[in-house]
């Protein structure tokens, strides 16, 4: 068979829309894509909602959504496959009629009886082939029938695959299996490959519970190029699975699994969870922060681990750290305005940016960190805020009251010159006044530097936090 390694990379996500996109999912998009740029190749999407019962729109949104938050856009309109359906028929209908697939007349009671017998007799489960080599004459006149797909009794079959390897099974442990049901649908195994076909796909990158498919899908691959030419098998990819940190497959009992938890809930931004999705199964050297730039122009199927990976989310958080302090301020003022609420101004938000950034590991700890900013009076305070507020702190915050009032600049320069020169006449260290001022200021022992929250608060308001707590001048 003709290979499609020397015509342009066209690689798919085909995510199933029974729930929303998932770590493993989201990182099967992401190196489908990352393949398509490297090679300068299209990316494509296509929606396998074959399974009416269990796809929904709001999976279909919330698959999307995600996509589009970690900025994989797509060459073309997503593809769905239900839409697909007759072109699947038709193609089974190709393989019935050149005898690479045959009406299996078998009903169900005879199937249960079958695979009773196998189950009793501990063989494997598998469709005996009873109606492979039988005329359609035999069965009762108006049976319903499925058609299965003749699959290659004797040797074995093996896949060059891009991540595992030569991997290899014997055909006899391959039966015939459905491509259409009794009432006429296709498969989802034949319209994977039907699919596939049509839309050009060179590359199929996917999770690694798709193996065992990749060699049931082979088949239909060589029977249509027999019949019609122009079939070429894809080159596969299957990817290691993500596993949780006790080595267990990744489920919901290792925390959320979905990439819009990330987004919604740990305030995680897109271009981390590209990044350590990126090396979560993939490296390059021990490089961790990768852009995406970068990693377009460096992605490749070698550098893929062929071990299971572990999820770790506070590499993810590390990651996290990195890219808030890359990020631009005005649009981290926009993300974490709505979770500081109502009483959030962009602008000062922007403007405290510089010194918010460096100590939050995500949105939240970034809201949290600017909630200083928009305390109301009286502010609350923690406990060792509290404490730092006994009556030698708050003696010591009506010296500082004074000799800021007396402030002609209110700048950091010279709140921290007059501070220090304050510490000195009163021979204080400067934490002595430092700390009840951060605990009045901001209600907390743990804030950006304390001339940094003067300045941002104004000269109005950091008087009024002050003089709140101030010991009153006897
Ligand atoms: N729809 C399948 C899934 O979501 C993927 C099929 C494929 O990649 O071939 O697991």
């Amino acid at each position: 068979m003709a290979s499609k390694s020397d015509t342009a990379v066209v690689t798919r996500f085909a995510p199933s829309p029974t729930g929303f996109l998932h770590l493993g999912g989201a990182r099967t998009a992401l190196f489908n894509w990352l393949y398509a740029r490297h090679y300068g190749g299209k990316a494509l999407l296509r929606i396998e909602d074959t399974d009416k019962k269990r796809s929904t729109q709001e999976a279909i949104d919330a698959i999307l959504g995600g996509l589009d938050w970690l900025g994989l856009d797509y060459d073309e309109a997503p593809t769905f496959q239900s839409k697909q359906a007759q072109r699947h028929t038709e193609v089974a209908h190709k393989l019935l009629a050149a005898g690479h697939a045959y009406k299996c007349f078998a009903t169900q009671e005879e199937l249960e009886a079958m695979r009773a017998e196998q189950r009793e007799q501990k063989l494997p489960l598998r469709y005996d082939g009873r109606w492979r080599d039988r005329d359609p004459s035999e069965a009762p006149e108006g049976a319903s029938f499925t058609v299965r797909l003749k699959t290659p009794i004797a040797g074995d079959v093996t896949i060059p695959d891009a991540v595992q390897g030569d991997v290899s099974v014997k055909n006899e442990e391959l039966d015939d299996y459905i491509i259409l049901r009794a009432d006429g649908t296709p498969t989802y195994m034949l319209a994977v490959v039907v699919d596939d076909h049509d839309m050009g796909v060179t590359h199929v990158i996917r999770g690694d519970d798709h193996l065992n498919n990749a060699f049931r899908q082979l088949p239909i691959y060589s029977a249509m190029d027999d019949i019609e030419g122009g079939w070429p098998l894809p080159t596969y990819a299957h990817i290691p699975l993500i596993h949780g940190a006790d080595g267990a497959k990744l489920s919901k009992r290792h925390g959320a699994v979905g990439v819009e938890a990330y987004r919604d809930e740990l305030g995680i931004l897109p271009e981390a969870m590209f990044n350590y999705l990126l090396r979560l199964g993939w490296a390059s050297g021990d490089r961790e922060e990768i852009t995406r730039a970068e990693a377009i122009e460096l992605f490749g199927l070698k550098g893929v681990g062929k071990s299971p990976s572990r999820f770790d989310l506070k590499k993810l958080e590390n990651l996290n750290g990195h890219y808030i302090r890359e990020a631009d301020d005005a649009l981290l003022a926009g993300l974490a305005a709505p979770l500081i609420g109502q009483a959030a101004n962009t602008a000062l938000l922007e403007k405290a940016m510089p010194v918010l950034k460096p100590r939050a590991k995500n949105l939240n700890e970034l809201a949290e960190g600017a909630g200083f900013l928009f305390a109301k009076q009286p502010i609350a305070m923690t406990e060792k805020a509290a404490k730092a507020l006994d009556a030698d702190g708050r003696a010591r915050l009506t010296i500082l009251s004074e000799r800021f009032r007396a402030e002609k600049d209110w700048t950091f320069e010279a709140l921290e010159a007059t501070t220090k020169s304050t510490a000195e006449a009163h021979e204080l260290g400067f934490g002595k006044l430092a700390q009840p001022l951060r605990a009045a200021l901001t209600g907390t022992m743990n804030s950006p530097g304390i001339f940094d929250v003067l300045v941002l608060l104004g000269r109005e308001e950091a008087l009024a936090r002050i003089d709140a707590q101030a010991a009153p001048t006897a």
